[in-house]
């Protein structure tokens, strides 16, 4: 018989979502007439941008005709889509990225699992708990942990608590580790990062010969300007720090697939004695495993950064901040302890009377037939904690956080 990865037998049984179809399935089944309000899994829920959908339909009559049909495109992206990124994401904020430092890609979660590709197995890692759990599960399956405990935590991983001890601050670590995940925004806690704690980060990675992995999925949803958006926006970055990127919650193309990541080409490695670019790694990478996004839909992230875009985009981002301020307010009345959801469409609220994460979790279902996302799920610090996602129409939140201020 054909051996098996067995690393990937070591993921924890029960994970996360498919655990809370379970109990609403289990749920349904009892109840089949409840009207279920789902502010559970981080997918967005309005409809795409009307200049994206035109951009995207031009483009298709392109391609129908002899001229305007493309085959393989440049696996790093076209480059007029590289260039506006630039120009709307970086240079606007005094980031010198070259367009050749960005690969354009169908996912950041596809890319920040990829990017383990090209580093060495011996790195020591950390993230921060709670995290997004496909930056723990890459790890697992590409035999960069041990077991997992009962806690939910893998031998050989680190993990860095970001909770209301530490004022959702990830503390810079005493020892010193090769790869640091961060993702601010934060999913889940929509904590954000000062542009010191960033700075004191860079100085960490430049002093420990460390990489940063920062997922930037939700900078669009920053409200407070005094917030760095890139981490390119802290001097000395570009020495250590890779940037990802994504139009799924800005734009809405959870569904339509694309984003991007950034490596600048100071960015260096080992390999033994030798030092190595990363920039030069990745382009392989890619040139061999991927054969690019679309024509189609890299045209329509396009016209993300096309006048009428930036508008409809502003738009779509203060929909949903919108619905986190009702959430916020609304839960904050009703006497529950919030965070998050002024810079991050997720509100992350401290479970009352120190109930677990999954019983807050069936108490919510059962009695406001509301379903989030238990804490726990998201690592052993997140435990007492439950996150609401902000992506959902007006009516259902409204909905939701009147029968939640009822209980
Ligand atoms: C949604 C999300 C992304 C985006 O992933 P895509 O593959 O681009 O859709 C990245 N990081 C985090 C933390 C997210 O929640």
């Amino acid at each position: 018989m054909v051996q098996v990865n067995s690393d990937y037998l070591k993921l924890k049984a029960g994970y996360l979502f498919p655990e809370i179809s379970r109990r609403i399935k289990e749920f349904n089944a009892k109840n089949p007439d409840a009207d279920l309000i789902r502010l559970g899994i981080g997918d967005v829920t309005e409809p795409l941008p009307l200049a994206c959908r035109e951009a995207m339909k031009y483009a298709i009559e392109e391609m129908g005709t002899q001229q305007g049909f493309r085959g393989y495109g440049p696996e790093q992206g076209y480059q007029w889509l590289r260039e506006s990124i630039v120009e709307n994401d970086y240079l606007t904020r005094g980031c010198e990225i070259k367009a050749e430092e960005i690969f354009v890609s169908d996912g950041s979660k596809c890319d920040s699992s990829n990017i383990l590709d090209i580093l060495g197995k011996a790195n020591k890692i950390a993230v921060t708990d709670p995290v997004y759990p496909v930056y723990v599960d890459t790890n697992v399956m590409t035999g960069r942990t041990g077991e997992v405990n009962s806690s939910g935590e893998y031998d050989g991983l680190s993990y860095i608590p970001i909770n209301s001890d530490n004022g959702f601050e990830a503390a810079i670590p005493k020892e010193k580790f090769d790869v640091i995940y961060l993702c601010f925004p934060n999913n889940p806690t929509g904590a954000v990062a000062t542009r010191e704690q960033l700075f004191s980060w860079v100085k960490y990675a430049k002093e420990n010969n460390s990489l940063i992995l920062f997922d930037a999925a939700y900078e669009a949803f920053i409200t407070d300007e005094s917030i760095p958006h890139s981490i390119y926006e802290i001097e000395g970055s570009k020495d250590c720090a890779i940037e990802f990127r994504s139009f799924s919650k800005n734009a809405g193309f959870t569904g339509t697939r694309c984003a991007f990541t950034v490596i600048p080409k100071s960015l260096k490695g080992k390999a033994g004695a030798e030092e190595v670019d990363l920039w030069s790694l990745w382009n392989r990478r890619q040139s061999t495993k991927f054969n690019g996004v679309s024509y189609i839909v890299q045209r329509g992230a396009e016209a993300v950064y096309s006048i009428e875009g930036k508008k409809q985009i502003k738009k779509l981002v203060s929909f949903y901040m919108n619905n986190a301020q009702i959430i916020k307010e609304n839960l904050t009345a009703a006497g529950y302890e919030v965070f998050g959801a002024i810079n991050a469409p997720y509100a992350w609220i401290k479970t009352p009377k120190n109930m677990s994460s999954w019983d807050f979790f069936d108490f919510l279902l059962a009695k406001a037939n509301v379903v989030g996302t238990p804490g726990s799920g998201f690592g052993a610090a997140g435990e007492g904690y439950f996150r609401l996602s902000a992506f959902n129409s007006r009516e259902n939140v409204e909905k939701a956080m009147q029968r939640i201020v009822k209980l």
